[in-house]
């Protein structure tokens, strides 16, 4: 930590109000990890690289009766016991009617696009992980790009009429960060004009809106279990439906599009789960919450050390529910003293490594970016957030004392 001060007067004021209800905060986070924890959390040392993210896991020790028991049935994937026992705890816990588990997300979109046998255009959001356009462009559909709202980041309805054309089969938004689509509006608009509605919705577990799952909306929702996202199966992935003829065409896509022993009669892939992630997913659902109820003071320890500072917002959670604190990205003003790029270098000088996600934008990569949607400034939202934003570390056991020295150095550039 740079102890020189560069604005001597305002940098001190900012760092002393930044840091009052950090402490206190802090505090109170540390007194939460103990009673959750039963201990204080294992101290990371200073010299340690923070990442941005790091991967809850169980005790090993609950996981090792239910690998004893693949190691005894030999039953390791194609449909077992522990992977129809996650889709029945997921359909509970989610509160959703139908799901369908994968190997990873990526693959679970594709499929989706597939089971609603889509051709043409399909919009969707700039300002997302690569692997949304690319299940587009994996199922020969053209994605077109259609810029997002300014407060929660996610696509914006009002702009997506505009973009529809006579090609138009379908929209695929994301609900960014665990942000809630505006999904009334999304709705309106798919019914008003027959698309299909496909939510890439990697980053919302658990999120809820308005007294259900925002997993609800939309013809299918996908869903990640990769290492990095909240609910993590080592790698994994769910398809999220309302219909169990659905669910049935879903099952077979993943399996080849096997119908039967004999039978093919569609085009499917290589989608399964395997049993030992599906028994890892059981012993991570007994620890989701607790899992959720620490990110949130993470969460709520950044907020109350960031608000005080100026050119620095924080994202509010849109949604009217529980979110699930996937990320906590930080969007750097023009009135912050240093670029987004600068803090980013500064922080991993001091062992902090955040991310810029979502930088660049899909439309910006080689594969998309002479698409006509793809123009930079018909994108002006999504440009101004891809160079604005950064993502601090968020996880689990995420050290209070490391969120101090993570603020500290935000308010002293
Ligand atoms: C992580 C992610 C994916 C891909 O998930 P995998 O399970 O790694 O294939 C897709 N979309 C978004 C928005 C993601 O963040």
């Amino acid at each position: 930590m740079r102890t020189a001060p560069l604005e001597p007067a305002a940098a001190a004021d900012n760092l002393l109000t930044a840091e009052r209800p950090v402490q206190a905060t802090l505090r109170r986070l540390e007194e939460e990890f103990s009673q959750i924890l039963g201990a204080a959390p294992a101290a990371e040392s200073a010299a340690d690289p923070v990442y941005v993210t790091r991967p809850f896991l169980p005790p090993l020790e609950e996981f090792e009766p239910l690998l004893r028991q693949i190691w005894q049935t030999r039953i390791l994937t194609n449909g077992g016991p522990f992977h129809r026992e996650l889709e029945a705890r997921l359909r509970v816990h989610l509160g959703v009617p139908e799901v369908a588990l994968f190997n990873n997300a990526t693959t679970a979109l594709i499929m989706a696009l597939r089971a609603l046998d889509l051709s043409g255009e399909v919009i969707t959001t700039p300002y997302s992980f690569v692997a949304t356009s690319h299940a587009l462009l994996w199922s020969g559909l053209t994605p077109v790009f259609v810029d997002i709202d300014p407060v929660t980041l996610n696509l914006d309805p009002n702009r997506i009429e505009a973009a529809i054309t006579p090609r138009t089969r379908a929209i695929l938004p994301v609900h960014c960060y665990g942000q809630p689509c505006d999904v009334e509006a999304i709705a309106r608009l798919a019914d008003r004009h027959g698309l299909k509605v496909i939510y890439d919705a990697a980053h919302a577990f658990g999120v809820r809106h308005r007294g259900r799952s925002v997993l609800n909306h939309g013809d299918l929702s996908v869903l990640s279990f990769h290492a990095t996202k909240v609910f993590n199966t080592f790698e994994g992935g769910a398809i999220v439906c309302a219909d169990p003829a659905m669910k049935d065409r879903i099952d077979k896509l993943k399996n080849f599009g096997h119908d039967g022993e004999t039978s093919v009669p569609d085009v499917g892939l290589n989608g399964k789960m395997s049993e030992l992630n599906a028994a890892l997913g059981l012993v991570q659902l007994r620890h989701i919450s607790t899992a959720l109820a620490r990110r949130q003071a993470v969460d709520t320890a950044y907020r109350a050390g960031l608000q005080a500072i100026p050119g620095i917002r924080c994202l509010d959670f849109a949604g009217e529910g529980a979110a699930n604190y996937a990320y906590f990205p930080i969007l750097i003003g023009p009135d912050y003293p240093i670029s987004r790029d600068a803090l980013y270098d500064a922080l991993k000088h001091d062992g902090i490594h955040p991310r810029r996600y979502f930088h660049p934008l899909i439309s910006d990569f080689p594969m998309y970016r002479t698409l006509p949607s793809a123009r930079r400034e018909d994108l002006p939202v999504a440009a101004a957030a891809a160079d604005r934003v950064l993502c601090l570390p968020i996880y689990p056991d995420l050290d209070p004392g490391v969120i101090a020295r993570i603020v500290r150095r935000i308010a002293q550039p």
